[in-house]
């Protein structure tokens, strides 16, 4: 398959009629899957209500067929077509973070989703991605459209186009190139079908900030205890590694890098992730720097990339820093955790 690459400038007006938004939104419509930019990740666009569109989503990417995808609308009315109930709960949480990087749970009114897309569950996650060009393109085809990361499933997650067609190229109908994404990390999930809410999944909206609107924010316990099973299936898999084994590493940075000799002394090429404020002080086959750890902010934006940047250059090894784990440092942890397969070297 020939995949087309759309740019769109997300700064231009009237983008519902841009002509490569249409072009994407006809792809959409004719059961096709599309990669979109939104202000997360590049997500994997296809007609939520079509057994075919969301077959070909899972298939691209290589996802387990029980993993179920987020559905992204542009107009919170497009929710009432298959959210069985919406709770005063999630209403406040839509007040102050839609559109954003929450996704909420909630429960599935029956035989209007693809079954595919909520791999079975009774319940159905949702997003309004805060990104022109997403809700432009979901205004455009005026379907509530399911979107995971458009990446091989257990790659590191797309920020930029290119990162989409590494992954996807010939694989996929298009791509809308919006340039690079903003937050880097994907969605928090909240689920919201209780009474008090549960976030399933750590992302760019912080436990702190939901709390502030919401008071009292639980925390899946499997996001700390690797024996309980996750609410959210796809928790359950290795995400985000890069092609070589890394290592997590809690120490000081002379510990590092005598982790890094060691490692050189057995003759491997050694990859070393840090951020701008240490970077010149480390000496490895290829040290780089993940933003800067006094901005976290900038670490969650340049995580994906940077994990991907460490497959060009044939490391054999990675040894990584890691970051305390508050505010949007708790979703950074979390993805370096399943990068890494939780190995962690403590000094
Ligand atoms: P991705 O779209 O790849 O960023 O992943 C979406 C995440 O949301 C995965 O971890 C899914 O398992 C999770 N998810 C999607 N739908 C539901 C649902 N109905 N209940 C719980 N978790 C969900
Ligand atoms: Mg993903």
């Amino acid at each position: 398959m020939n995949t087309m690459v759309w740019k769109v400038d997300k700064y231009v007006d009237n983008l519902e009629n841009n002509p490569q938004v249409v072009d994407a939104a006809n792809f959409l419509r004719k059961n096709e899957v599309v990669a979109l930019p939104t202000e997360t990740v590049y997500g994997l666009g296809g007609n939520a209500e079509s057994d075919e569109a969301v077959a070909k989503i899972y298939v691209a990417k290589g996802r387990p067929g029980d993993n179920p995808l987020i559905i992204h609308i542009a107009e919170r009315e497009q929710l009432k077509q298959f959210a069985a109930e919406v709770p005063a709960l999630a209403e406040t949480l839509m007040d102050a973070f839609w559109p954003g990087p929450l996704t909420i749970i909630f429960k599935r009114k029956e035989g209007v989703l693809s079954e595919k897309a909520t791999a079975g569950l009774a319940t159905v996650a949702v997003r309004m991605p805060d990104h022109p060009v997403a809700l432009a393109l979901l205004k455009s085809c005026g379907l509530p459209i399911a979107a995971p990361s458009a990446n091989s499933s257990g790659k590191p997650s797309p920020t930029k186009a290119e990162h989409v067609l590494d992954d996807l190229n010939g694989k996929i109908a298009g791509v809308l190139d919006g340039g690079v994404t903003g937050v880097g990390v994907e969605s928090t999930v909240v689920d919201c079908t209780e009474m008090i809410p549960v976030i399933l999944r750590p992302g760019g909206v912080t436990k702190e900030q939901l709390e502030a609107v919401v008071g009292e924010v639980r925390e899946d316990a499997a996001l700390t205890d690797e024996a309980a099973q996750p609410k959210a299936p796809g928790m359950k898999y290795r995400h985000y590694a890069p092609n070589a084994p890394l290592f997590m590493v809690s120490g000081t940075a002379g510990f590092l890098q005598r982790l890094v000799e060691e490692k050189r002394s057995e003759g491997l090429r050694v990859g070393l992730l840090t951020t701008e404020e240490n970077v010149s002080g480390y000496d490895a086959d290829l040290v780089l720097a993940c933003g800067r750890r006094g901005e976290l902010e900038t670490v969650a934006a340049a995580l994906y990339d940077t994990l991907r940047r460490f497959n060009q250059e044939n490391v054999d090894i990675i040894f990584s820093e890691i970051f305390p784990n508050t505010g949007v440092g708790h979703a950074i942890m979390n993805r370096l955790q399943k990068a890494a397969g939780n190995k962690l070297i403590s000094e």
